[in-house]
Order: C-alpha cells, then sequence, then structure tokens
C-alpha cells in the first residue's frame, strides 16, 4: 500500500477520459490521489451523435454538457487547456496553459478526421468529427438548398456522401428523414435532390449479415440514395468529388460534399511516442504502453488487440469500448496504488447498432440480429445509456433519449 499522494492526469474527455475520471473519482480517496483532468473544451460532445447535428435534426447543444457537472470537483480539478506536447521521460504534459507533471498518465485525446493525402478533401469537402464542423456540414447543405431557388442549378440539390461506414450510414438515414421538411420548408421539391454516397469497397458494414446489410441498403435507396460502391475517391474539388471507376476518373458533381470515410487518433501521438500508426499506439493487455507501466492510452488513440500473435487484429473504435477502457484503466490504476498486480482488459461486446434515422436502423445485440424499430429503439437505449453511465441519473434525465 502506498502512502504517497500520486499525481493522475487524464488528458482529453471524450468516451474514454470522462469515464476513468469518473470511475476513479469513486475508486479513490483525496488522501490517495491528485486528479487533474485537461480538455480543450469546457464541454463533452457526445461524438456519436454528430450525425444528427450534421443532417439538422439535433442541435448541437444537445448532444454536448459541461465537463465540471460530472466531475467531482473535491477530487478532480479539472483544467480547459489544449495538450501541445507530451514529454513521457521527463513526465511532463505541455498546454496553451502551462505544464502539467504527473506520476500516472492516462492519453484519451480522441479522433479527427483523416483524409488519406487525397488532394482537395481537407480544403472540399466538410467532415463530421465535432459538434463545429457538424453544424458546418449541415450549414452548406441548407445555403445550397437556399442558393437553388435563385440558381435553380440542381447541383446545389446535389449531396455527396464520401464513405459508407458507420458515420456515413447514420448520417445518411438521418438526411433522408430530415431533408423532406427542409424541402419543404423552402419549397423544393425532394425528388429534384440527388443524395450519392461513394464507397470504395465492394460492400458496406461488412460486421453486419448480407440480410441486415440489405435492409440498410434497401432503407436508403427506397429515399433517394444512390450508392456507388467499389467506387474509390480520389480527389476532391469545387465541383465535387473524383472518383476511379474501372481505372477511369470520372467528376461527379455536387455544391455539399461530405467526407466521413476516414478518423485516426490525435496526431499528438505520432509527436510523442514511437511506433504509432494514424494515431494509434498498441497497448499492453493492462492497457500500458509498451515500457512505461504509469502511461495508459485509450480510446481512439489505442489499438487495444484482440486476441494474441499474428492473427490479432485491433478492436474497432467505438463508444462502448472506450467506455470500457476508461473504466478498466481507472480499476487498474487504483490496484497499481494499493501495491497490487494490474488486470487484463477483457471486453465485453454487448452488440452493435447501426441507427437509420429515428425511426429504423439495423444491429446485433447480445447476439441477436435486430433491425427495423427494434434497432431504432436500442439504438436509443445505447445513447441514453452511455450519459448514464457518465453522469448518472441527473444526466440521463437531461441527456437522455426518451423517444
Ligand atoms: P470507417 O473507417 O469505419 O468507415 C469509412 C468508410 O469509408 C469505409 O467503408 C471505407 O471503405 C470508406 N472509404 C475510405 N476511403 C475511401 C475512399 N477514398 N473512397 C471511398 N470510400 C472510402 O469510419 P467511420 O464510419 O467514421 O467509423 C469510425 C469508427 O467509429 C469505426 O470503428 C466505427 O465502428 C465507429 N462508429 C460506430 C458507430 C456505431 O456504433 N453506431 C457510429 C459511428 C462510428
Amino acid at each position: 500500500m502506498s502512502f504517497e499522494r500520486k499525481k493522475i492526469l487524464v488528458l482529453g474527455a471524450g468516451y474514454a477520459g470522462l469515464s476513468t475520471v469518473t470511475k476513479l473519482q469513486k475508486l479513490l480517496s483525496v488522501q490517495e490521489a491528485d486528479i487533474t483532468l485537461i480538455n480543450k473544451n469546457e464541454y463533452h460532445y457526445e461524438s456519436t451523435w454528430l450525425h444528427e447535428t450534421a443532417a439538422g435534426s439535433m442541435n448541437w447543444e444537445d448532444g454536448v454538457y459541461p465537463i465540471a457537472k460530472v466531475v467531482d470537483n473535491m477530487k478532480v480539478r479539472f483544467v480547459p487547456a489544449e495538450v501541445t506536447k507530451i514529454d513521457r521521460d521527463n513526465k511532463v504534459v505541455q498546454t496553451n496553459q502551462g505544464e502539467f507533471d504527473f506520476d500516472i498518465l492516462v492519453v484519451s485525446l480522441g479522433f479527427e478526421s483523416e483524409s488519406f493525402g487525397i488532394e482537395g478533401m481537407d480544403e472540399y469537402a466538410e467532415t463530421i468529427v465535432s459538434p463545429q464542423s457538424a453544424v458546418k456540414a449541415r450549414e452548406e447543405i441548407e445555403k445550397n438548398f437556399i442558393n437553388y431557388k435563385t440558381s435553380q442549378d440542381k447541383r446545389d440539390l446535389a449531396i455527396l456522401v464520401g464513405g459508407a461506414g458507420f458515420t456515413g450510414v447514420e448520417f445518411l438515414g438521418e438526411l433522408v428523414e430530415t431533408l423532406p421538411e427542409l424541402c419543404k420548408a423552402h419549397g423544393i421539391d425532394y425528388n429534384d435532390v440527388k443524395i450519392t454516397c461513394v464507397e470504395a469497397m465492394p460492400t458496406m458494414l461488412p460486421m453486419f449479415s448480407d440480410e441486415l446489410t440489405q435492409h440498410a441498403v434497401d432503407f436508403l435507396e427506397k429515399r433517394g440514395v444512390e450508392f456507388m460502391l467499389g467506387t474509390a475517391i480520389v480527389a476532391a474539388n469545387d465541383k465535387g468529388f473524383v472518383v476511379k471507376v474501372n481505372d477511369q476518373e470520372q467528376q461527379i458533381e455536387a455544391s455539399s460534399v461530405i467526407w466521413t470515410a476516414g478518423v485516426r487518433g490525435s496526431k499528438l501521438m505520432e509527436e510523442s511516442f514511437e511506433g504509432v500508426k494514424r494515431g494509434r499506439i498498441v497497448v499492453n493487455n493492462d492497457l500500458t504502453i509498451d515500457g512505461y507501466d504509469n502511461i495508459y492510452a485509450i480510446g481512439d488513440v489505442a489499438a487495444v488487440m484482440n486476441g494474441t500473435g499474428k492473427d490479432a487484429r485491433p478492436y474497432p473504435t467505438t463508444a462502448q469500448i472506450a467506455m470500457q477502457l476508461g473504466e478498466h484503466t481507472a480499476k487498474n490504476i487504483k490496484l497499481s496504488l494499493d501495491g497490487d498486480k494490474k488486470e487484463p482488459f477483457v471486453y465485453d461486446d454487448k452488440g452493435t447498432v447501426c441507427s437509420l434515422g429515428s425511426k429504423d436502423g439495423i444491429g446485433v445485440v447480445m447476439g441477436k440480429e435486430i433491425k427495423g424499430k427494434p434497432a431504432a429503439f436500442m439504438k436509443k437505449v445505447i445513447d441514453t445509456r452511455a450519459v448514464f453511465k457518465i453522469g448518472g441519473l441527473a444526466l440521463a434525465a437531461t441527456k437522455g433519449k426518451f423517444m
């Protein structure tokens, strides 16, 4: 048992960081540790709800809450600051608000958009990676629709979505629900709207069965979405996307262009650690990084391997796993402070749901496939559970999704 008060520093208040801190404040006494949480915003945002803001079905304010609301200020000092450098050997983190030293560090700096160096993507496409970018995507669509009334240019009613991963498909599901309303408000015929989703792989959402994927495709196509599967986007420009079909480049034109085809962990990871790929570092099974048993990397900056040896693959970076990683990190910190052996992380996969707007979806929950209304219901349960797990009943009562 250690009687020295250890300095624990947690970087980032996404799902992983906030889960760590809210669990730590339950497990540790003020005498045991001095806990500091650093995050660039004063608020936490529900990154899995951003597609709703981007499509206009949720105000961005509804998907955020003040971090101060969920941290116990008797035990945790919250500092709004931007991390600029991690010096792991000198045990110091630099921020735009000064330096912070640590005994134990939890790096949970989250994700950012990744354009894979595709020419023009950063410049011409909107993304869905923060409340600000989601609002911008929505404003862009709305601006172009309003513009159509004077331009009568059909490209102003054309929307291109790059990538049919979870974010792309959930965004499309929300769009087909909100765009008819937007059209009505501006006297536009919805039949004139063209939504095209370009996906490099020949199939989408490979983690689901063909039946579930087909349900999503049918749902979206019936509402006007056109899929271009097996088609890679090779550039973005002021006209839209340039795609490659049968080795031939083609320009697809649209005024609204949204890139949902890539995320990576924070760029600070490459600057701070070795062996980082796309902002993610492979962690040991106790969630620490190699050679540093006092530094944990969790959430979207971590590659947590499923299995061992050459068949091992990283788990996908989901909110569900990020929250479990946060709780496990807190437990391991407590064990290490007590002088006990840390425990390996074991993922408890409760299932995944991909929403298709507010009334439909596809998913696998407790090993059972679901689609339609039950999936939409489960998605709301999952979203409400996430706020409850971090902020308890009080937060769930204000931010939960109760239909
Ligand atoms: P993703 O990487 O999972 O999907 C991106 C898609 O874009 C892929 O299908 C890929 O083939 C395609 N793509 C990549 N480059 C392309 C190109 N040049 N041209 C055309 N298509 C291209 O990204 P995501 O959807 O943002 O998801 C990120 C992570 O977050 C994943 O692990 C996902 O499981 C998770 N997530 C989960 C949920 C949920 O559980 N409901 C929701 C959102 C995100």
